[in-house]
């Protein structure tokens, strides 16, 4: 008997996880077609397992129609292939459906071009940790930390240039058995995809070796987080640069000033969506080089919004280099939907003439309730529930997705804070480690 090779037809959901089914490879073209038939309320399965409130109940019929354009196929050393493609979901009609959160970024994508005639390039930065065994400690950006997983490294490099994607660089970071992979910047949508493929092969790489790997937004609310760090530029049609301008503020061209401005001013409305679980809010915390405030830095760590370094030299490549760092994001979220959150709150800024603050160089966290609002400075939603009230009270923020979203996104969420209701940190943690 000859095993049959199967390709998975994936999505990325609300929950952040990665579902679907396989279908025999040599049914491609058909599938590529006709797709494969899929449930409404499976968007309403949280990360735990548990169907949140639905609108849809057991009815209804949706299509997933895989993309050969975002597909990874990775034979491991361990002698198995992994084969999956990403899809997305759609009516039986063939209209987009209102909870394809591939779709949901690619209207995100077409507004910012109407708008602003530009494309999006964009790198997902991801540190993750490997939990199987006991991290050994005193590694921060260790060479020993390193080589301690350097198979692994080694391995997941394979692994993401084999499916398509462009290694840039991986190192030991701060954390305890705690990662960071960076792959080369891609055109809008692809740079979700190239995340999600990025996580679920970091995943496939540990587990070829014996290990897990998590990405769950914090482990141990004494160390650091596992953030998820998007780093944004701009094109015009002709693939030339429109981020930077030497003379605009921080280097940033009046597009990119007018997005990065959209972007703070709609952060405490969008972290819902870019930092969705209950323990990221252990994460958005001062002092952790994550994000706490909707302010702007200057090559600073510590803020919501980086303008980034440029190592480049000549003014054609630092043009191109220029980029901004969004850095509330973490792996519970769909890159989908936290980009198109990202892209929406941006466009907004371009579309309403905002100009971004001027960057920080402080610890905002010193600064009083009246001080920080005297300035323009808001702390980040301090929960989810609160991050969730933040995005349902903003109408400009609900009204960049399809009118049931927000509904629907709160009912998940509130089934998702239930399942956690009588558990302590460390047993929140516990449940996002497994499922992260
Ligand atoms: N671990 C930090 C976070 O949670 C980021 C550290 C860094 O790479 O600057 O976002
Ligand atoms: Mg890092």
């Amino acid at each position: 008997m000859t095993p049959v090779p199967l390709i998975f037809a994936a999505v990325s959901d609300i929950a952040g996880k990665v579902r679907g089914k396989a279908f025999p490879a040599d049914q491609l073209d058909r599938r590529l077609l006709r797709g494969l038939g899929w449930t409404p309320t499976n968007v309403q399965i949280t990360c735990f397992d548990r169907i949140a409130e639905t609108p849809f109940g057991a009815l209804g019929d949706l299509l997933m129609i895989p993309d050969p354009e975002a597909a990874a196929k990775v034979s491991f050393a361990d002698g198995h292939t992994e084969h999956f493609m990403m899809s997305d979901i759609t009516t039986l009609d063939g209209a987009p459906w209102d909870f394809c959160m591939r779709s949901l970024l690619r209207t995100a994508l077409e507004r910012l071009h109407d708008v602003a005639g530009v494309h999006l390039i964009c790198a997902f930065e991801h540190e993750f940790q490997v939990k199987s065994r006991p991290a050994p400690a005193n590694q921060a950006y260790s060479r020993e930390g390193f080589e301690l997983q350097r198979n692994l490294c080694e391995t997941l490099m394979a692994a993401l240039k084999s499916a398509g994607l462009v290694p840039d660089s991986i190192m030991k970071e701060y954390g305890p058995g705690q990662y960071e992979a960076v792959v080369a910047p891609a055109k809008g949508l692809r740079a979700a995809d190239q995340a999600v493929i990025l996580r679920e092969l970091t995943r496939s790489a540990a587990r070829s070796l014996g290990e897990e790997a998590t990405f769950t937004p914090i482990r141990d609310i004494a160390s650091v987080g596992n953030g998820v760090h998007v780093h944004m530029s701009f094109v015009d049609d002709d693939d030339m640069p429109v981020t930077h301008d030497e003379n605009g503020p921080c280097g940033m061209s009046a597009l990119t000033d007018a997005f990065a401005a959209g972007i703070l001013k709609y952060l405490p409305h969008i972290v819902a969506l870019t930092a969705p679980s209950v323990i990221s809010y252990a994460r958005l915390t001062p002092h952790r080089w994550s994000a706490a405030y909707n302010n702007l830095g200057f090559r600073d760590r510590e803020a919501s919004l980086r303008v980034c370094p440029v190592t480049a030299r000549d003014p054609a490549s630092i043009a191109r280099q220029f980029n901004i760092e969004y850095r509330a994001a973490d792996a519970a979220a769909s890159p989908y939907l936290a980009l198109a959150a990202i892209v929406h709150a941006g466009t907004q800024g371009i579309v309403d003439g905002l100009r971004a603050p001027a960057p920080t160089e402080e610890d905002l966290s010193l600064l009083s309730a009246e001080d920080l609002h005297a300035r323009g400075f808001v702390r980040l939603p301090e929960t989810l529930e609160r991050a969730l009230d933040a995005f349902a009270a903003d109408p400009v923020v609900t009204g960049w997705f399809p009118a049931p979203f927000a509904a629907v996104y709160r009912a998940h969420k509130t089934a998702e804070i239930a399942h956690l209701a009588d558990m302590d940190t460390p047993a929140r943690c516990a449940a996002y480690e497994d499922t992260y």
